[in-house]
């Protein structure tokens, strides 16, 4: 397909919303399965899924009538009353997980909030008030609250709005004998992401995982793991930590649960979650129908038997491809790493520069910190669409091959 150049440009200028993001200048108004329709006509092959969120594509015909039948009966209630859907989604998350319990909010932030929250209460009710600060991982993402992006530890997120909260330890990626050296009497548990997806594509290693819940249970801590990205089907896990043959005390999950539709959900054990009793927490949207709705369609399509397997074929043949492109450009492609269909390139040149180039070539992406690309195709991806992903990118290499070399 012949592109033209695209526009990058401060678009924000001249426009009344908050200059919070730097946007690129193109505005979609269609999609299906892996491709974008922007307002000028242009297709675009979407590998960014709106950050790991639009886990079955765009559009996908379970989720559109999941969502319509659904607001045609009932929008929103209060959770003054059961919600209809919310303890059958919990139920069904539950039998698929190590959870108990669910908590349903609205983003991943206020999930992860719920787990800051959550594992916090849990030491004050058994005696151990004092029990409140988590260790948390160099390049871990969380959110952008007061709490997450405290959590998150990330001076650019944190400059400029006051003091952090109190309360986390951070200490450098992997570094297994700083973890040991951070626990004292105050720490209430450990907090991570069991592959950096912001951070960079950051694997934590199934060993490290192992340790790392061994030592929550010799020292009585909460492991709560962060598999916002990582969750739902993304690595080709259910979740990414079942790789690792372990299961956390808390979980905070949002993006793919959600497939477009704004979901969140804390997820915990029966013995933490018993900490937050009537009163202690709440959410005027958090659980509302139509997000039942959707996250229940989504758990239809994404538990059918074979689709994790699907993920992960369609994970390697990707993979395969990217090993050889990053062969043929060795110049610009330093590395392929991550996990599943969550998959980083690390680059010689920056990030940005291939991100602009493969927009050119009608290929989304995303960046991440580590000078890394994110390739975050839709969990339904098909052959077609990776060899057409793997040919726009290589056309994306070769023009910035040329204009550097
Ligand atoms: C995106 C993300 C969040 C924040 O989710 P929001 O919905 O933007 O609040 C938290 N943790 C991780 C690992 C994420 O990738």
């Amino acid at each position: 397909m012949a592109m033209q150049e695209p526009s990058i440009g401060a678009s924000t200028a001249g426009t009344h919303l908050f200059p919070t993001y730097r946007r690129r200048d193109v505005v979609f108004v269609r999609g299906e399965g892996a491709w974008l329709e922007a307002a000028d006509g242009r297709r675009y092959l979407d590998f960014g899924s709106g950050v790991a969120v639009n886990a079955l594509g765009h559009a996908h015909p379970h989720l559109v009538a999941a969502l319509t039948a659904q607001a045609e009966k009932l929008w929103h209630v209060s959770n003054l009353y059961r919600v209809d859907g919310q303890e059958r989604l919990a139920d069904r998350l539950c039998a698929a997980t190590f959870a108990d319990r669910v908590f349903f909010t609205n983003s991943g932030a206020e999930a992860v909030e719920c787990a800051i929250k959550l594992a916090r209460r849990y030491h004050w009710t058994a005696g151990a008030p004092e029990r409140t600060r988590l260790i948390t991982f160099e390049g871990a993402f969380h959110g952008r609250t007061l709490a997450t992006i405290a959590a998150g530890g990330q001076a650019k997120y944190l400059e400029g709005f006051g003091t952090p909260l109190e309360g986390f330890d951070q200490v450098p990626f992997g570094d297994l004998e700083a973890v040991e050296a951070a626990i004292g009497p105050l720490t209430a548990g450990i907090l991570l992401e069991p592959v950096q997806g912001e951070g960079g594509v950051r694997v934590f290693p199934g060993e490290m995982l192992r340790t790392l819940r061994a030592l929550c249970d010799a020292r009585g801590l909460l492991l709560v793991l962060d598999e916002v990205q990582t969750g739902v089907g993304r690595t080709g896990h259910l979740f990414a930590h079942e790789r690792a043959g372990i299961s956390p005390d808390i979980m905070a999950i949002a993006k793919g649960i959600g497939g477009g539709f704004p979901l969140g959900a804390c997820l915990a054990t029966e013995r933490v979650a018993a900490a937050m009793g009537p009163g202690t927490h709440g959410s005027t949207f958090g659980g509302n129908p139509l997000a039942m709705a959707v996250g229940s369609a989504v758990l239809d399509i994404v538990l059918e038997p074979g689709f994790l397997t699907g993920v992960q074929l369609a994970a390697n043949r990707l993979r395969q491809g990217l090993a050889a492109l990053a062969d043929q450009f060795p110049r610009l492609v330093a590395e392929v790493r991550g996990e599943g269909l969550l998959i980083g390139l690390k680059l010689n040149v920056p990030n940005t520069d291939l991100i602009d180039s493969a927009f050119a070539e009608g290929l989304l992406a995303v960046a991440a910190g580590d000078n890394v690309v994110r390739l975050l195709p839709p969990l339904i991806i098909g052959e077609p669409d990776i060899e057409a992903g793997l040919a726009r990118l290589e056309a994306a290499l070769a023009r910035l091959d040329r204009k550097d070399g």
